[in-house]
């Protein structure tokens, strides 16, 4: 048993840290790779010299939200509130002011729309640009899980980059940006509500080349001018919409990845996993699909919907016409009581995504068969 013990910390040890194994072996914070580093050298003397020597780098563990970050006056109220929103849900501390947030725009009531950046912006800039990865919560504020979902995304990073997880180097050739709370309006209402305070569906009002000719008119047909789903007078006519628009156009993202609750379902919109161009010739996508596949796996299997896209939906403006891969991860509820089975469900899911590498090459010879991708 020992020996098998062994073997197993010595491959993990030769492969890195990287394999979601030992992210989810290590993911308690008195595991570290010093202590088991130790343990195999000493072990591994006395039985069979290794014929290479592995080189473990030592991770430092730096404090854990030891200390509160000077916040500007309204991010800091933004906090508290936050924070009291928390108890009140029952969700613990929110950690709000020992994290760095971004803000420049507020809400039509006046609350910061905020986002918190891991990895630098800088080299984002630069002629190679990183992998980034755009992560969006709240969009809808009636469904208060995916917030916290959100918080948990973050507290996860901030173990990762102070080394009390695995995954550090990794995610130093990446860029993360995380707004978990896209329409405070609503989350902060008494009762919760879709849309914004302006009674706007923040998911309709994309400026999508369709908004024009079809979002009202289909509104008004087919969804019978329901109140929860009024995609505004005109496109982008919402704050928490620019909002959305501008960290795209900003960061440029290689994946954005946005929770709702509660259809139960994974879906993608963006560039077809297997199209071809002018010539003929197939393009294709494999990253984006071996990243849905794998996040459903890490998942239990969590099911793969191709749900439709709308005039004025994110899936639309950032998959459909921008071609960034768009994945929107359903919770199976709103409900405020479950958040940590879902973040014990889809920690896995959400870590490798955000260290998956859009730009790398992948075989195409490798990909499945497109009726191996379950779209039902
Ligand atoms: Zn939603």
């Amino acid at each position: 048993m020992t020996r098998v013990y062994i073997s197993l910390i010595l491959l993990s040890l030769l492969y890195g840290c990287s394999s979601i194994t030992d992210f989810m072996t290590l993911d308690k914070d008195d595991s570290n790779t010093s202590a088991q580093s130790k343990k195999i050298s000493t072990t591994e003397a006395k039985e069979a010299p290794v014929a290479e020597p592995v080189k473990v780098q030592k991770v430092v563990k730096k404090p854990l939200w030891d200390k509160k970050l000077p916040q500007n006056q309204v991010v800091s109220n933004y906090c508290k509130k936050i924070e009291k929103k928390f108890r009140h849900w029952g969700w613990g501390y929110s950690r709000c002011m020992n994290i760095k947030w971004n803000n420049v725009r507020k809400s039509h009531l006046g609350d910061p729309l905020i986002w918190t950046v891991y990895g630098s912006e800088e080299l984002q800039k630069s002629s190679n640009p990183k992998d980034m990865t755009l992560i969006l919560c709240g969009v809808h504020g009636d469904e208060i899980t995916p917030i916290k979902f959100c918080f948990d995304i973050i507290h996860h990073l901030e173990k990762v980059v102070n080394g009390h997880l695995p995954g550090h180097e990794e995610l130093e050739d990446k860029l993360v940006v995380v707004a978990p709370i896209v329409t405070p309006d609503s989350f902060f209402k008494r009762r919760p509500t879709r849309t914004n305070a302006r009674g706007v569906d923040v998911n309709r009002n994309f400026p999508t080349k369709d908004w024009n000719r079809d979002a009202l008119r289909l509104w008004k047909t087919r969804y019978r001018s329901d109140k929860r789903r009024y995609p505004g007078e005109r496109p982008l006519s919402e704050q928490e919409t620019i909002f959305q628009v501008n960290l795209i156009k900003r960061y440029n993202p290689s994946k954005i990845i946005t929770v709702h609750a509660p259809l139960s379902i994974l879906d993608y919109d963006g560039p077809e996993f297997h199209s071809h161009n002018h010539d003929g010739a197939q393009i294709v996508v494999p990253n984006a699909q071996e990243l849905l596949i794998q996040m459903s796996k890490m998942a239990n299997g969590y099911k793969i919907k191709n749900y439709p896209f709308f005039p004025g939906s994110l899936g639309n403006y950032a998959g459909n016409e921008r071609n960034i891969p768009t994945y929107t991860l359903e919770l199976p509820t709103s409900d405020n009581r479950k958040h940590k089975k879902y973040w014990a469900t889809f920690k896995d899911a959400i870590h490798s995504a955000i260290l998956h590498d859009m730009k790398k090459e992948v075989e195409v010879a490798t990909l499945p068969d497109e009726d191996d991708v379950s779209t039902n």
